[in-house]
């Protein structure tokens, strides 16, 4: 089917995204890695695919956005994934960074608030292999029977930290979100100790769509 191709093209043009996220400050090479095998393309709607190695967020179906790349490499950077972690992802949208944490060797959960979305990911993530377990939710909760994870992030922007994801993470566990209101937010990093408590360290200013309770 020529809409799954990935073709040199792809690749050459996703080689040449890689060192334009590098020269942005990412500086991991196994993020690196995962963004050059992840066929972007191939998340995004049949209209913007010529755009899909721009360093530029997109719409996705249901008013939502595939994020731009840098924004995807410096939240993965920020986790520091190790190969068997258990990762929840809060905002599935196209799939494409649940696609790139299971690159990293993640055992990845990831949950979406909007039906089409959870769906869609489903499918194409399923037909490129990645094994990704998908969940229709509302992500202010979480997985609680599936945790506690060693890594949480959120895609979406978040008003406040939610407080059952803090619960949700392992100590010695980093959670990932952008937090503020619809102009823009700022990316936090939240640390949890042995003990259970947090250290917070902030690393610039992002946009997201909005973090919304209950589901659709
Ligand atoms: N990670 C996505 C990707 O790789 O394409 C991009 C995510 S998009 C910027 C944010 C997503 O978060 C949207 O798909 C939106 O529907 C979803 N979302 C917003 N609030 C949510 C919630 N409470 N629970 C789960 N998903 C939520």
């Amino acid at each position: 089917m020529q809409f799954m191709e990935d073709t040199f093209q792809h690749k050459g043009l996703r080689r040449k995204l890689v060192e334009e996220i590098r020269k942005k400050g990412i500086r991991d090479e196994k993020v690196l890695d995962a963004i050059n095998k992840v066929p972007r393309h191939l998340f995004m709607d049949s209209g913007f695919i010529k755009f899909a190695y721009r360093d530029q967020a997109f719409p996705i179906r249901a008013g939502q956005t595939i994020s731009q790349p840098y924004t995807v490499a410096i939240q993965t950077e920020l986790l520091q994934v190790e190969a068997g972690h258990k990762v929840l992802e809060v905002g599935t949208g196209s799939g494409y960074q649940a696609a790139v944490l299971a690159e990293l060797g993640a055992r990845v959960f990831s949950i979406e608030r909007q039906k089409e979305l959870y769906l869609s990911a489903q499918i194409l993530l399923n037909e490129l292999h990645y094994r990704v377990q998908f969940f229709y939710g509302d992500g202010y909760q979480g997985l609680p029977t599936y945790g506690p994870f060693d890594r949480i992030l959120i895609t979406a922007a978040a008003p406040v930290i939610p407080e059952k994801l803090l619960e949700q993470l392992k100590p010695g566990g980093r959670l990932v979100l952008p937090v503020g209101g619809s102009d823009a937010q700022v990316m936090t990093l939240l640390e949890k100790s042995e003990h259970g408590d947090f250290k917070k360290t902030q690393h610039g200013s992002f946009v997201f769509v909005p973090m919304l309770g209950g589901k659709q």
